[in-house]
């Protein structure tokens, strides 16, 4: 009898379930390595273009060669020894080497593994939702980009646009097959998610004098709306804000942190979207429900 991978997978939830631990574990690695490198990487564009533009020479020259996913192969950032195949075994190698360099001892951050056991996690739960299907391979993509656009905004600040318009388009593609939403709500709810945040942030900018958010921002609301549908983002919006300005006011109260001071607001959007895409329809339904109930 043969069987198709798709096949085994709703047979045996046990293997199902397995191959989503490992996939998650995997695509983990490698979002640290997308987490560590894409700043690198823009740091390195911005240098280059700004020497160019300002027709200077260049005589601090940051990075000897080119930085991409690939090259260089993964280092300690101390040593820069090369890290061995075996050493780069998601969470495994991390309890093996007692989270040190092998060669110079440095301590290799928590960060690492945590990444990849939430990765894991995230698609495991989306396994047990969506089962062996389309919809589970795009929302695993969705999923990924979601987790280093966070980690890469509390890190630097910045939402790249390297990923933000990569996951735009191809959310808009991904709704030609109707997999989340139809395609005319894609493109609504890319646009008006833009737009409506575009327009907060500019007549808040105009009263208060002060930064509201940055652009990216607007990015991932548009890209939330091209995977979802714009009728996932007032429950986004309201959910991501809540979440801001419960955290917000902790840190004033337990850290003493600023009411001024700056704080991403995408690791808040993105966990919202994120919600909105497992379980967005069921809290519509469930709204819409309590709503005719009150009335
Ligand atoms: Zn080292």
């Amino acid at each position: 009898m043969d069987l198709s991978v798709k096949e085994i997978f709703e047979i045996s939830p046990v293997i199902f379930t397995s191959a989503c631990i490992v996939v998650g574990l995997v695509i983990g690695s490698f979002l640290n390595v997308v987490i560590y490198r894409v700043p690198l990487f823009l740091d390195n564009l911005y240098h280059t273009e700004c020497i160019n533009f300002l027709k200077i020479e260049d005589t601090n020259i940051k990075f000897e060669e080119p930085i991409n996913l690939i090259r260089p192969r993964s280092h300690c950032p101390k040593c820069k020894i090369k890290i061995k195949w075996y050493h780069n075994i998601p969470v495994l190698s991390y309890l093996w080497l007692k989270a040190k360099c092998n060669s110079c001892k440095n301590k290799i951050s928590i960060q690492y593994p945590l990444i990849e056991i939430s990765t894991a996690c995230f698609f495991t739960i989306q396994g047990l939702y969506f089962g062996p299907s389309f919809e589970l391979f795009a929302s695993c993509i969705l999923t990924s980009a979601l987790i280093a656009l966070s980690m890469i905004d509390i890190e630097h600040k910045i939402l790249p646009d390297q990923i933000t318009l990569t996951i735009l388009w191809l959310g808009l593609n991904i709704n030609v097959f109707q997999t989340f939403t139809t395609v005319e709500e894609a493109i609504l709810g890319a646009t008006l998610g833009y737009t409506s945040l575009w327009m907060f942030a500019s007549i808040y900018e105009k009263i208060t004098g002060k930064f509201a958010m940055g652009h990216g921002d607007f990015k991932l609301l548009a890209c939330a709306g091209a995977w979802l549908g714009w009728q996932q983002l007032l429950f986004i919006v309201l959910l991501s804000s809540l979440v801001a300005s419960i955290i917000g006011l902790t840190l004033i109260l337990v850290k003493n942190n600023n009411r001024n001071s700056e704080l991403p607001f995408g690791p808040y959007l993105s966990i919202a979207i994120w919600l909105s895409l497992i379980w967005g329809d069921d809290i519509m339904i469930a709204y819409y429900a309590w709503i005719n109930l009150g009335w």
